[in-house]
């Protein structure tokens, strides 16, 4: 299958300049949704046993929950700013200007839990560092963050250093 006819490219989306990549159309075939997450789910490293599935707000909390019955892993949002009700530990991480903030549940992660990381999206690699970092502090193993797709040309690899998989490169 191939995955990219599903993903539609919005031009100046949010803002001038940007190419918002649209899963919408992915989502709504269920066809194509189920492949991305067998695929997804297929990538993972088969000698480790996944203890939790982290999803980054907001599109990681799709296919990362479908991740995570897969392996039979639990599942953990990890959410902007000032929405997770209980007590939190925060990151903060640089956008393209200025910054923004990362929250986890403290009790979210158990020290040497397994942890896969899913999001839609890797660009600049901002965002799924700031998560490996939580997920650090916590005292969790990272052992892969896992995209739907990877915009190359912004290098957002060689921010983490921790094995990454995605089923489209751009
Ligand atoms: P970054 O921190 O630069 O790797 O950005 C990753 C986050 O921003 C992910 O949560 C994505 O959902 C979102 N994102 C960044 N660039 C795009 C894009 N071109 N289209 C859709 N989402 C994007």
């Amino acid at each position: 299958m191939k995955i990219n006819d599903y993903i539609r490219d919005i031009p100046d989306f949010p803002k001038p300049g940007i190419v918002f990549k649209d899963i919408t159309p992915l989502l709504a075939d269920s066809k194509a949704l189920v492949y991305c997450a067998d695929r997804l789910t297929s990538f993972c490293p088969k000698d480790i046993k996944i203890d939790k599935v982290i999803g980054i707000e907001s599109r990681g909390f799709i296919i990362g929950p479908m991740i995570a019955e897969r392996l039979q892993a639990g599942f953990v949002p990890v959410r902007k700013k000032g929405k997770l009700p209980y007590r939190v530990k925060s990151v903060k991480y640089s956008l393209e200007y200025g910054e923004d903030t990362l929250e986890i549940h403290v009790d979210a992660i158990k020290p040497g839990e397994h942890i896969l990381i899913h999001d839609d999206v890797l660009a600049t690699g901002g965002t799924a560092k700031a998560v490996c970092d939580l997920v650090q502090q916590l005292g969790g193993v990272v052992v892969q963050c896992n995209f739907i797709m990877q915009l190359e040309f912004l290098n957002g690899n060689d921010k983490l250093d921790v094995p990454v998989a995605s089923l489209v490169d751009y």
